[in-house]
């Protein structure tokens, strides 16, 4: 039956490895230090595993320095995975939990070799570590298996479990009793597939890890793109693309919604008189303010220069209203401190109430900044709600 050239596998693997860790390599410079610095352990583990796997390439003898760079290098390798997906995860482990196996798998397989020469104990023992850092390993994403995981996270998850199968099942298969019973095992290469998962592996994890990397950076930029870099909120294309999902849901599902348009009163004073470092600083202020008042379903943006926007989904006119006084309450009872200024502060809000006859996002957003304006000319420091 199937029979694996463990010689022809090892060179296989070990030269799509190396590729792999060269490309790794190569693509740490788009990335910021903390990742750099993960994929470059991750890429040297990786060549930890292709040297594990040289004496099979050379079809080198048994002998005892190659036992044990083999065994060492390849629980070194593993060792590089779990030290890079921790760091990576900003969950790092203390140096000697990384030591400490490898130290125990020299020493252990010198004396399975010499004192008490054993192949069994000595697969066993390079088993046992690789198992217990595989653990290591799955543990932080072990959460991605569940729905809505990132797939980077799944695919090193799911690599690593599978070998961690695969390598109980060899330790079973090593340990076997000698009975008839597994008979039809006797034409399954077990030992060379159980080669070839440990070799192939790190491989396939390697993209996995690679996926983590771009989605974390994905992540990073969205965010950047997203939020205003003053006042940490929604900038206005992001809080404009939030109106357009929230409008989508109200229309879906029947439930009221409504915009409050918030303008700071007279901000042009606060720069004039105190600067525009204090005027940003108290923009931040207010900001924070608005955002204690609101619901935690709310949500806020910055479209303009001293100019909000938020939407209250479920909320119809009248309760919009009542949202928009919390507002202006917040802001207009203590005045905001900056360093020795104290601003007083108000705002002119207005308020629209979705309706069947606002054909857009626009038409919705026209009324409350109608409102808003009203609510200017009616002497600021109040809301108005949009007919
Ligand atoms: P009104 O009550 O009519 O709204 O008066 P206002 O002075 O607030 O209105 P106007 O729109 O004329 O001025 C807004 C001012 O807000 C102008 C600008 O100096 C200030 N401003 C806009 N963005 C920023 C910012 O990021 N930081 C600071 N410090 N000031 C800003
Ligand atoms: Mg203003
Ligand atoms: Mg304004």
């Amino acid at each position: 039956m199937m029979q694996l050239d463990v010689g022809s596998m090892a060179i296989s693997c070990s030269f799509l490895a190396t590729l792999v860790a060269s490309i790794l390599f190569a693509a740490r410079r788009s990335y910021e230090p903390d990742i750099h610095a993960s994929l470059t352990i991750w890429a040297t583990a990786l060549l930890f595993v292709v040297i594990s796997s040289a004496p099979f390439v050379w079809s080198l003898a048994a002998s005892l320095p190659v036992i044990v760079i083999g065994n060492s290098s390849l629980v070194a390798g593993y060792t590089g995975f779990a030290m890079a997906l921790r760091r990576f995860m900003a969950r790092p482990l203390p140096l000697a939990v990384y030591v400490l196996p490898l130290l125990a798998v020299v020493v252990g397989t010198i004396f399975f070799s010499t004192i008490v020469p054993s192949y069994s104990l000595r697969v066993a023992l390079v088993i046992v570590f690789l198992l217990a850092l595989q653990a290591t390993l799955v543990r932080p994403i072990f959460h991605s298996l569940r729905r809505g995981g990132e797939v980077g996270q799944r695919v090193v998850a799911l690599s690593f479990l599978a070998s961690i199968v695969a390598l109980v099942a060899r330790l079973a298969w090593e340990w076997r009793p000698a009975a008839p019973s597994l008979s039809w095992l006797a034409g399954i290469d077990v030992v060379g597939l159980h080669m070839l998962l440990i070799w192939m592996t790190p491989v396939v994890a390697s993209i996995g890890f690679l996926l983590m990397c771009n989605e974390r950076l994905m992540r990073a930029t969205r965010h950047l793109a997203e939020t205003d870099a003053l006042t940490g909120i929604y900038g206005r294309r992001a809080i404009l693309e939030q109106s357009e999902f929230a409008l989508a849901s109200a229309r879906g599902n029947g439930l009221p919604m409504s915009v409050l348009m918030i303008d700071a009163d007279h901000f042009k004073l606060v720069n004039d008189h105190h600067g525009h470092e204090a005027g940003d600083a108290v923009l931040v202020e207010l900001v924070r303010r608005l955002r204690n008042a609101l619901r935690s379903d709310d949500v806020i943006g910055r479209v303009g220069g001293e100019e909000f926007l938020a939407l209250l989904p479920g909320t119809d006119g009248r309760s919009a209203l009542e949202i928009a006084d919390r507002l202006l309450n917040a802001v207009r009872v203590t005045p905001i401190d900056h360093e020795v200024l104290s601003v007083s502060m108000t705002l002119s809000i207005g308020v629209a109430a979705f309706a069947g006859r606002d054909a857009n996002l626009d038409a919705l957003i026209r009324r409350a900044d109608a409102a808003l304006y009203a609510a200017k000319d009616a002497g600021r420091d109040r809301a108005v709600l949009a007919p």
